[in-house]
């Protein structure tokens, strides 16, 4: 019967006899454990001091108990929850162990925390300067009709700076929140990009960055596929934006459509966009990084170009509804390329 019980249970499960050994173990507590358990004792088996005060606690009368276990293997560390329940069989007290993988509550924990410092420590910076100024504009600049107005401005750009951030977080909160919504829309790529494009020359202008559009004679025929018109037209305002951004001035930034048959990273028929700039690129280690929330290559840079860090995990997020993949490629001196690749309808 007990065999029967701990086979049903999918996590690991450990039975202690009345001496202390190992009389017991499922299919997974094996496989967590090894083979070479059963018939030790719980002190061989199990050698972290807290577990083990949890167990003595329960041997010696207590009727459950709680502790923590970590194993470290190749892949990192995994952290179970214990949990002890005293089991009486044969005249004798024996106790049942119970291993929970806590590890992913863990992880989004520390996300979480860390989230919460980023958002605090990004906001309190234009504040603390908003704040200043207002001092000033009320102390020392009170009769300098120049300084206030020169401080003003910098308190409209520090404001401007936070409503951004507000703005690109509730993006971010909208996009999760529907990231298992599948989107139903069918929408023209080609279309899309030009009015993209449209919206952001005026600002390319300024900087005297060209913007185009290329399509592959591959993606001529059919480049609407199914998606949130919306949602994808924030994928490549950022990534167009961030090209103006980083690409440099002067420099053009090239949009361009192609199709692709399954291969590398996506299985079906997809449609490809990049989004090329000629800029300084990015360095190798920190490719894998950039869609992180609040990373950044260069923070003092991204600042100073009114960025928030956010918009690549965006990107990412949206990316990932539309069952699609987003691909990096850079070279030091060169320029960088994102592209997306979405499924085909
Ligand atoms: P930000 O608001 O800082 O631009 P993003 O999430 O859009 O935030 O991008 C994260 C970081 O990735 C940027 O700070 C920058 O260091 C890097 N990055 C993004 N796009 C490019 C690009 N086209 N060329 C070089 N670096 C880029």
């Amino acid at each position: 019967m007990i065999d029967t019980i701990l086979n049903a249970v999918p996590d690991p499960l450990l039975q202690i006899d009345g001496l202390g050994n190992i009389a017991n173990a499922n299919e997974p507590a094996l496989i967590m454990l090894g083979d070479w358990i059963l018939g030790r004792s719980h002190g061989t088996v199990l050698r972290q001091p807290a577990l083990q005060s949890r167990i003595e606690a329960v041997q010696s009368g207590d009727a459950t108990a709680e502790a923590r276990f970590e194993r470290s293997e190749q892949s990192g560390v995994t952290e179970y929850k214990v949990r002890i329940t005293a089991l009486q069989a044969d005249g004798s007290r024996g106790l049942l162990l119970h291993f929970t993988d806590v590890t992913h509550l863990r992880e989004a924990e520390e996300i979480r925390r860390d989230f919460v410092a980023n958002v605090s420590h990004e906001l309190r910076t234009p504040l603390t300067a908003v704040l200043g100024f207002i001092e000033t504009l009320r102390g020392p600049a009170k009769d300098d009709p120049a300084a206030q107005e020169r401080f003003l401005s910098i308190m409209e750009e520090e404001a401007q700076r936070m409503n951004r951030l507000v703005s690109d977080l509730l993006s971010l909160s909208r996009v999760e929140a529907a990231e298992r919504m599948r989107p139903s829309d069918v929408v023209d790529l080609d279309g899309l990009l030009q009015a993209s494009l449209a919206s952001l020359r005026p600002r390319a202008e300024e900087t005297g960055n060209t913007l185009s559009l290329e399509i592959d004679p591959s993606a001529t025929s059919a480049a609407s596929i199914i998606g949130e018109r919306d949602q994808l037209m924030q994928v490549f305002l950022n990534l167009t934006e961030n090209a103006i951004k980083y690409g440099g001035p002067d420099k053009p930034v090239t949009l361009r459509i192609s199709r692709g048959e399954g291969r590398g990273l996506m299985r079906g028929p997809f449609v490809q966009v990049d989004v090329t700039d000629q800029g300084d690129g990015i360095d190798g280690q920190h490719l894998p990084r950039l869609t992180e929330r609040f990373y950044r290559v260069d923070t003092h840079r991204s600042r100073e170009m009114g960025g928030t860090g956010l918009g690549l995990a965006i990107v990412k997020h949206i990316v990932n509804r539309h069952r699609g993949r987003l691909k990096i490629t850079s070279e030091k001196g060169k320029g960088s390329t994102f592209s997306v690749l979405l499924p085909a309808s």
